[in-house]
């Protein structure tokens, strides 16, 4: 268990909603994003509608969650949430939709892990608002119609190509999350102090900020360590020099890195000289499994451009070799 997975862990629970914001003014960053939302939630308040159905889609811990909340919460309806592998049968999703009432939300993270069957029954359901209920079996069996009530789904995803079409197609709002800026990050994580009542120097946020690999979970959660380290070393003030030494403590780089993406790094290079090495050789070379390198560790490494992806394979990039103190050697430089 990574101190630096953007995944939900067991104790995020209670972190993740102590610090949840409520309201679309309280949420950070994602300006374009925040203010389509706006505008759909005002547009379906002043029509008195059940807003369009909602998919949001980006890396795990930017605020997909967070966000279906708030939606609700600024429509002044209630909010269902489940995920797509919890819906095992058709029966079950059914079981959540009659209960919706009118203008509710219903969340469904992870909604590209829906079974095939499960799916079938939300296409009517999104688009109709109905459910067709199959009565009897064999040559006798007829379809019934039952209505819902207008609701809205807030799908959400580490991916939209992961979705079916046909179900990416029922959805009116697709947005995107990004990742963080290193501003947006440093008012998140000073936000979670005031919560925490931690003091944390402006110097102390920056430094926990640069190194949360531009996401509000990795933040919040380095916080709470950074804010262990100095209630016991440092008499409970997190300052520049004291953030740096937790983080050093933690095996937090600069850069945000720990110790499993820098062996990833030092394994490309030293055993396959920088690159290019295919996903299943390196995989077989770390002991991790190629979607595990694919899912969990490369995005990251690719979006600082440390790791670059060639058609032959991975590459170690200049930016990798310096960064781990490495000499050069006449690598070109990317
Ligand atoms: P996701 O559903 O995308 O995995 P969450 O919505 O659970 O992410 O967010 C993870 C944590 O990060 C939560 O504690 C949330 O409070 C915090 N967070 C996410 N986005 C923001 C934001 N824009 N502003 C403030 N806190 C945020």
């Amino acid at each position: 268990e990574r101190l630096l997975s953007a995944a939900f862990r067991e104790e995020d629970g209670e972190l993740d909603n102590n610090l949840r914001p409520r309201r679309l003014t309280e949420f950070i960053g994602q300006e374009k994003l925040r203010e389509s939302l706006d505008i759909f939630i005002r547009a379906a308040l002043e029509r008195r509608e059940a807003l369009d159905h909602v998919l949001l889609f980006g890396p795990p811990g930017l605020g997909k969650t967070t966000l279906a909340g708030i939606i609700a919460n600024e429509l002044g309806v209630n909010i269902r949430i489940t995920s797509g592998p919890a819906i095992e049968r058709p029966g079950d999703l059914a079981a959540v939709l009659t209960n919706l009432s009118a203008g509710d939300v219903l969340f469904i993270d992870e909604v590209h892990r829906l079974s095939r069957p499960v799916e079938e029954v939300l296409y009517p359901a999104m688009e109709d608002f109905a459910l067709d209920i199959v009565i009897g079996k064999g040559p006798g069996a007829r379809s019934i119609r039952l209505d819902l009530p207008r609701f809205t789904l807030i799908g959400a995803t580490t991916r939209a190509g992961l979705l079916t079409s046909p179900l990416r197609d029922r959805f009116g709002v697709i947005s995107r999350l990004d990742y963080y800026r290193q501003e947006d990050l440093v008012l998140i994580v000073s936000r979670a102090a005031g919560i925490f009542k931690v003091s944390l120097e402006e110097d102390g946020a920056a430094e926990i900020a640069r190194r949360a690999r531009g996401t509000p979970r990795v933040a919040n959660r380095l916080l709470k360590r950074v804010r262990d380290y100095a209630q016991v070393r440092a008499g409970g003030v997190i300052t520049g020099n004291v953030a740096v030494e937790a983080l050093e403590f933690l095996e937090v780089d600069p850069l945000g890195l720990d110790q499993t993406d820098r062996r990833l790094l030092y394994t490309i290079i030293e055993k396959f000289n920088g690159g290019p090495v295919g996903l299943d050789t390196l995989a077989a070379a770390t002991g991790e499994e190629p979607g595990t390198l694919e899912d969990v560790f490369e995005p990251y490494l690719l979006q600082t451009g440390l790791l670059a992806r060639t058609p032959r394979g991975r590459v170690a990039t200049v930016r990798a070799y310096r960064h781990l103190g490495l000499p050069v050697n006449g690598q070109a430089e990317q």
